[in-house]
């Protein structure tokens, strides 16, 4: 019987729709191997598939392995409800819309209306087994991709050692915070950098804590960038408390010391530069906002990772 149910599911992975029309493209396979990928790490659970920033970039990191065609992980998200194992549940208020819709073509889109998707179950449990979900990737991957196999095999080593790390940072809060290590806790920069990344954004949800600005891309990419409180070169540390998540101007403002954060986690804004243009969009005016905080307060950043930062701001 469980035999037939994997069966079932191996012919459904064999007879996915290819995009002929643009030179096969594969966004259904790459959508399904990225989700296979996020259920193995444990990330997605209780069979809920939202389509969130963190499965745009697994999906971009497979896409770009495999293609130079243009990304659109909408097409495969969306298209995949013609499939009799893929469900679409709507937000709140979306339900007739999401009935009546045929096509959404931007991620933007997307999450507006759907809140997330699901498999079957008996599929969701087939990929919660080891053994089952090599078998259903080894599918998608012989059928669609065979020319690309050591490519995708190369990825998802990868992608586990990046998660690995990643949630050995956010299990380190337990160790008391220290200003600097003596050896970086991940040696190899291919893991530690997007490693770190992937933790500080699981915290912050691809928000600045300075400006709270979340922006996303029709294709699901963001603004927001990981950012060191002490610079790794001088810490070698990736202590998710001595990371914040920031878009890209309040990235190089504060590393270049232009602003920085209080003891009680106020913005503090560096009188040392000029500033021209309008008021609401200058540095100065972020002095003494409150910056964005984690929920769990284990999480916060640390107050001694500042205090080095105000240093180095106040002696420029
Ligand atoms: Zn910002």
């Amino acid at each position: 019987m469980a035999n037939e149910i994997l069966q079932k599911y191996i012919r459904e992975f064999s007879s996915l729709r290819i995009d002929r029309a643009h030179g096969n493209a594969p966004h259904q396979p790459v959508l399904l191997l990225s989700i296979i990928e996020q259920i193995e790490q444990g990330q997605i659970e209780n069979n809920e598939i939202p389509p969130s920033p963190h499965l745009v970039e697994v999906f971009l990191k497979y896409w770009n392995s495999i293609t130079n065609r243009k990304p659109n992980i909408a097409l495969p998200f969306f298209h995949l409800k013609s499939r009799s194992f893929w469900h679409h549940h709507p937000n709140p208020d979306y339900e007739k819309a999401l009935e009546v819709v045929t096509q959404i073509k931007t991620f933007s889109q997307l999450r507006k209306i759907i809140s997330h998707a699901s498999l079957d179950e008996d599929l969701f449990a087939l990929l919660n087994q080891p053994l089952e979900r090599e078998i259903l990737r080894k599918t998608l991957i012989d059928k669609y991709l065979p020319h690309r196999l050591n490519e995708i095999q190369r990825i998802i080593s990868e992608e586990q050692q990046i998660s690995g790390f990643s949630q050995e940072l956010l299990n380190y809060v337990q160790h008391e915070f220290s200003i600097e290590l003596d050896e970086p806790i991940e040696s190899d920069k291919k893991i530690r950098e997007p490693g770190f990344r992937r933790a500080i954004m699981r915290i912050y949800d691809y928000t600045c804590v300075v400006c709270k600005l979340q922006i996303l891309t029709l294709n699901g990419e963001s603004v927001t960038e990981a950012a060191h409180i002490i610079p790794f070169t001088n810490s070698n540390n990736d202590d998710v408390r001595n990371g914040i998540s920031l878009c890209k101007l309040h990235h190089w403002a504060f590393d270049r010391f232009l602003f920085s954060v209080d003891e009680s986690f106020y913005v503090t804004v560096s009188d040392l530069m000029t500033e021209n243009g309008p008021a609401e969009w200058k540095l100065a005016s972020l002095n003494g906002k409150e910056i964005l905080l984690p929920e769990q307060q284990e999480l916060y950043p640390a107050k001694e990772a500042f205090a080095w930062h105000r240093e180095k701001m106040l002696s420029q």
